[in-house]
């Protein structure tokens, strides 16, 4: 019979095609002396024991194949062996290449996909990528971030806690919470973190309380989109107050909804929505009031550097109306709480912002789709080692030893700052990694 399988030390003797199961019987090689692995004395033939397990699919269908395992006896000691089959995986009832294959998709497919193409239990794809991830985890090194970005994303059915590489816009790490009881260790175990000299959070208390004296050397800096955030929050209170006011012919006028429209910013503002503000200044000039002192607000950050900012802030502090429009009232507090951590962004090399962890909302979609199928633990290896995003930010630097001024050809060392947050994003969107 012709060799279909090539799988080394099998030869196929029968095929038979079942149920949409590929099911071919096989003969292995048999020793011709086996030796007591006891008393070194020649073994005798004694019996079979019968294996069947799962190959490499064909015609897109599962294959199973069954071989008669030959088991020897010893006629002095009476110890017996079976011989082993070298293409058959030790921990599953699959070949090697079959769990080999399923190792290099079980992060990029879904394991039920797996499953049915290879006929084995989802639960044994879910093993195999568990026993894939702990490889990972030991050998797959990341670099310690220089500017480091900490986020929370609602993923999984959980708060997880995102720490990124700003620099290389990367996803250095995934955190099952961003609690104490989780952070603590990272931080601890955190190789190089002499290394980080910025990170960026939102108005987080325990990054500085009990966080930061593990970086000796970083300066926090309180994320832009975070704070301007609060402003928008704050105008959309005042509207939620107006809007219950207007009269149906008011809100055609303004549109719908002047929910977008004070959301938005100025400058992309197209014509219908300018005369709808302009509306808006005419019916309720008191929204319109907040909507300028929102745009005032965001504009702090448009300040050249520090000390024009802070006379920005101070600006826009002494500009609120007495009496009303609290939330604002409530930010100017909130900016004072964090002073020195919201002006650090006019002393950082460039202005460093958690922006583009927006790009992760891909990844949150399709996580979030694939419901209770997957653990946190197999999202969180799914995102962290995509292997089509982690080949972007991966670079050759000189080794360490290396004296100055030798050639770039000279000791190089490969460097991974983990996977690209675009490319991730780009993966997500057409499913690579549901
Ligand atoms: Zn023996």
């Amino acid at each position: 019979m012709l060799d279909i399988l090539r799988l080394e030390g099998f030869r196929p003797v029968d095929i038979q095609s079942s149920l949409g199961v590929i099911l071919i019987d096989g003969e292995v090689p048999t020793p011709e002396i086996v030796c007591c692995p006891q008393c070194a004395k020649p073994m005798y033939r004694h019996g079979y024991r019968s294996i069947e397990c799962a190959d490499t699919p064909l015609e897109m269908q599962p294959v199973r194949i069954r071989v008669e395992k030959p088991r020897y006896r010893c006629q002095s000691c009476g110890k017996t062996v079976t011989v082993e089959l070298p293409f058959l995986d030790e921990k599953r009832r699959a070949t090697r290449r079959l769990v080999e294959a399923i190792r290099k998709r079980c992060l990029k497919r879904t394991f039920r996909g797996l499953a049915e193409e290879t006929g084995l239990a989802v639960n044994t794809i879910k093993n195999i990528a568990l026993d894939l991830i702990a490889d990972l985890e030991a050998t797959v090194h990341y670099e310690t971030p220089v500017i480091m970005g900490i986020d929370e994303v609602n993923l999984a059915g959980g708060y997880r806690g995102i720490i990124t590489n700003l620099a290389t816009n990367s996803i250095f790490d995934m955190l099952e919470y961003r609690t104490q009881a989780h952070m603590k260790p990272f931080f601890e175990k955190l190789p190089d973190r002499e290394k980080v000299e910025w990170v960026c959070t939102d108005m987080w208390r325990p990054f500085k309380e009990s966080f930061g004296p593990f970086l000796p050397n970083a300066r926090l800096v309180i994320d832009k989109f975070h704070v301007v955030r609060m402003a928008s929050d704050a105008l959309d209170d005042e509207r939620k107050k107006h809007q219950a006011t207007l009269s149906q012919s008011e809100r055609v006028k303004v549109k719908k909804s002047v929910r977008w429209l004070t959301l938005k910013r100025p400058a992309s503002l197209i014509g219908s929505e300018r005369k709808a503000l302009d509306a808006v200044r005419e019916l309720i000039p008191n929204l319109a009031e907040a909507y300028d002192i929102k745009e005032a607000f965001y504009s702090i950050y448009d300040a050249p550097d520090k000390t024009s900012a802070k006379q920005a802030f101070s600006d826009w502090e002494s500009s609120l109306p007495d009496g009303r429009m609290e939330k604002f009232r409530k930010l100017a507090k909130t900016v004072h709480n964090h002073y020195e951590d919201i002006f650090a962004y006019w002393d950082a090399p460039y202005r460093i912002t958690n922006a583009y962890t927006e790009g992760l909302n891909g990844l949150i979609k399709v996580a979030n789709r694939m419901g209770r199928g997957y653990s946190y633990e197999i999202i969180r290896a799914k995102a962290l080692y995509a292997e089509h995003a982690r080949k972007v930010a991966t670079g050759l630097v000189p080794v360490a030893d290396t004296p100055e001024g030798t050639s770039t050809t000279g000791r190089l060392r490969k460097v991974e700052y983990g996977p690209y947050i675009p490319t991730l994003a780009e993966m997500s969107e057409d499913d690579g990694i549901a």
